[in-house]
C-alpha cells in the first residue's frame, strides 16, 4: 500500500460514513466501510451476507473471523493501494490486532485514527432519523440533512430507505455493544500514539473541515 492508512471511529451515529465519504472523496482514498461491505452482501445473499445477516439484524458484531477475511480481501483489491478510509472497523481488540498484522504483511500500519466524540444523547435521534441510499450509500437526516426531495439520493436519484437496524430497539443494543466492545480501542488507539478526536457535534460541513485539519496538521508534523 503506498497511501495511507485512515481509521473513523465512533459511535454509531457519530458520522462516520458521512464523513469518511467527504474525507475520502477530498484525498483520493478508498472508503471501505464495513457495513456497507456486508449490507452489500446481505442483499446479494451470498454466503457471507447469509452468515452477517442474523447478527446485524440483531445490532450485534459479526464474528471476527468472518470480518477480518472480508476486510483482508477488501485491502488487496487495486484501489487500495492509493490509500484507504476504514469506517467501521476495527470494532474489537481482536480486529485490530488482525489489522495490525494485516498492514505488517502489506509493509504498512496505521497513520491515524479519527475519533468522532459526539454525546451520547444525540445519537438516538440521529439514527432514528437517518434515511440511507440504496443505490450509492450516501447518508441523510430527515431534519439535519434532508434530501432535496424527499425519499431520493441528491447524488445518484437512488431510492432512500430506513435501515431496519435504525429502529430505538436495535440502536439501544448497538450503543451498549459498542460501549462494550469497541470504546477500549479508544485507549488503545490513544496509547499507541496515532489517536486524534474530534468534535462531532457541529454541523456535518464544521465537522469535516476539522477533520482534515487534524489530518493535515499531523501530516505537516510528520514533514
Ligand atoms: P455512522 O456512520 O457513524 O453511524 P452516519 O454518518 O450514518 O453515522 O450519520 C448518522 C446520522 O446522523 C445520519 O442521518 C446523518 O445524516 C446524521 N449526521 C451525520 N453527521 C451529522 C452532524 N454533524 N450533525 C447532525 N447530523 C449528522
Ligand atoms: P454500520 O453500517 O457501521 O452501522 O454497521 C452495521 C452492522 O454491520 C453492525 O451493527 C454489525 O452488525 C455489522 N458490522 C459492521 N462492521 C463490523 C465490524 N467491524 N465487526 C463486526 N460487525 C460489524
Amino acid at each position: 500500500m503506498r497511501g495511507k492508512l485512515l481509521i473513523v471511529m465512533g459511535p454509531p451515529g457519530a458520522g462516520k460514513g458521512t464523513q469518511a465519504q467527504r474525507v475520502a472523496e477530498r484525498l483520493g482514498l478508498a472508503h471501505v466501510a464495513t457495513g456497507d461491505l456486508f449490507r452489500e452482501a446481505m442483499v446479494r445473499q451470498t454466503k457471507l451476507g447469509r452468515q452477517a445477516e442474523p447478527y446485524v439484524k440483531r445490532g450485534e458484531y459479526v464474528p471476527d473471523q468472518i470480518t477480518l477475511g472480508l476486510v483482508c480481501e477488501r485491502l488487496r483489491q487495486p484501489d487500495a493501494r492509493a490509500g484507504v478510509i476504514l469506517d467501521g472497523f476495527p470494532r474489537t481488540l481482536e480486529q485490530a490486532r488482525g489489522l495490525d498484522a494485516l498492514l505488517a504483511e502489506m509493509g504498512a500500519a496505521v497513520d491515524r485514527v479519527v475519533y468522532l466524540d459526539v454525546p451520547e444523547e444525540e445519537l438516538m435521534g440521529r439514527l432514528t432519523g437517518r434515511w440511507t441510499c440504496r443505490n450509492c450509500q450516501a447518508v441523510y437526516h430527515v431534519l439535519y440533512n434532508p434530501p432535496k426531495q424527499p425519499g431520493v439520493c441528491d447524488a445518484c436519484g437512488g431510492e432512500l430507505y430506513q435501515r431496519p437496524d435504525d429502529t430505538p430497539e436495535v440502536v439501544r443494543r448497538r450503543l451498549e455493544v459498542y460501549s462494550q466492545q469497541t470504546a477500549p480501542l479508544v485507549d488503545r488507539y490513544r496509547a499507541s500514539g496515532v489517536l486524534v478526536r474530534v468534535a462531532g457535534d457541529g454541523s456535518p460541513d464544521e465537522v469535516t473541515r476539522a477533520v482534515l485539519d487534524v489530518l493535515e496538521a499531523g501530516q505537516r508534523a510528520k514533514e
